[in-house]
């Protein structure tokens, strides 16, 4: 077991969590990490029970215990919500109010994303998703605005207060995504690219990894560990669908996965029902089983017009889906015991969260 120090840590500290492993009958030497110290308990020790455990970690100089033989020991102790700042203010990613991130696969052009953003915005999204960069699996295939879809995903979001998440699908275009998005998204194709991995680490922005749709729990875990390793600020986990035997759905949503991973990890666990379904009208109730199985919030496409798509157009729901999607949570929530959130008001200067039963914001962006 690895005790992990705080960086600020003062001598008298550490000695105090010396002290108090020798209490519980371990000893332990000191270990020089970049820029802090750890305790390795060598000794011989019994498992430290519940209130054992409790007790060390709750010494200020203890960031986290960490089990030196599992091999994704950070995820493993992560807790606590991923706190994003938003134009809106901060959203907390796993705390009980539901985070919903919607938006079009792809970014196409301006009008369509505004009508995206503003049903997204209605129906209580914090994030506008969409990809300037689509790993797409035929080459002839739109393949995105690339650099230039960026700046618009930011201005409309910004017009509607949303904060943004897309995708950065090579270790070059990570510091571009990160300039213009509040979470670089990692995608199914490439989650066990440990160099892009290495990359979305290092540029200070929270990440939400998709899961592989090849990728068992443990290496989707292990890949979270590469992230939170190399020193990303947070993760989020999305389960959006593994390959399956079954041709009816575009993938099969691992509603089961998701739950392991909340019981394996306190990171937060959000669930995308749109690539897993590949059809529309399978969206929502899949939707609402991830939900109902513990799910801290949805990636959900939605188009202004699902016919005229570049990208994934048969399963993006319309505008009034989404409206309906944003009804239903909000009465399916206080049965699971979350909050579903409610739209973002919008004046001409700001958008905020309210926490009001009846908001109804503008549908002018600002
Ligand atoms: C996406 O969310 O745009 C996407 C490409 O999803 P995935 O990586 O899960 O296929
Ligand atoms: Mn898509």
């Amino acid at each position: 077991m690895i005790v992990l120090l705080r960086a600020d840590a003062s001598i008298a500290e550490t000695r105090e969590v010396e002290a108090a492993l020798t209490r519980a009958g371990a000893s332990c030497r000191r270990v020089r990490g970049p820029g802090r110290l750890a305790l390795e308990v060598v000794g011989p020790y019994a498992p430290f029970d519940d209130a054992t455990r409790a007790r060390i970690v709750a010494l200020g100089a203890v960031e986290s215990l960490l089990q030196a033989d599992d091999p994704s020991p950070r995820v493993t102790a992560a807790h606590g919500p991923v706190n994003v700042d938003t134009p809106s203010g901060v959203v907390a990613v796993g705390a009980d109010e539901w985070t919903l991130m919607l938006g079009p696969c792809a970014v196409e052009n301006e009008a369509d994303l505004v009508a995206a953003a503003a049903a997204a915005q209605q129906a209580g999204a914090r994030f506008l998703r969409g990809g300037a960069f689509k790993p797409r699996t035929s080459p002839y295939a739109f393949q995105g605005l690339g650099d230039e879809g960026l700046p618009l995903l930011r201005r409309v979001a910004d017009a509607f207060g949303l904060g943004v998440v897309s995708e950065a699908t090579s270790e070059a275009g990570v510091a571009a995504v990160a300039e213009h998005c509040e979470l670089i998204q990692i995608g199914a194709r490439t989650m066990s690219s440990t160099a892009l991995l290495k990359a979305a680490a290092r540029a200070g922005r929270p990440v939400l990894l998709k899961r592989g749709f090849g990728a068992t729990v443990d290496e989707w875990l292990a890949a979270a560990e590469y992230l939170l390793d190399g020193g990303a600020p947070g993760v989020i986990l999305c389960e959006r669908g593994i390959r399956s035997f079954e041709p009816g759905t575009r993938a099969t949503l691992d509603v089961g996965g998701l739950a392991l991973a909340k019981l394996r990890t306190g990171l937060p666990v959000i669930a995308d029902p749109s690539h897993a379904a590949g059809t529309r009208a399978l969206v929502a109730p899949l939707a609402l089983a991830a939900l109902a199985a513990g799910a801290d919030g949805l990636l959900v496409e939605c188009h202004a017009e699902p016919g005229r798509a570049r990208s994934d157009g048969p399963q993006a729901l319309t505008p009034a889906d989404v409206a309906d999607l944003g009804r239903t949570l909000g009465r399916l929530a206080p049965a699971l015991g979350r909050r579903a959130p409610k739209p973002l008001l919008c004046s001409n200067q700001t958008c905020q969260p309210t926490t009001t039963s009846s908001p109804r914001s503008s549908a002018s962006p600002r």
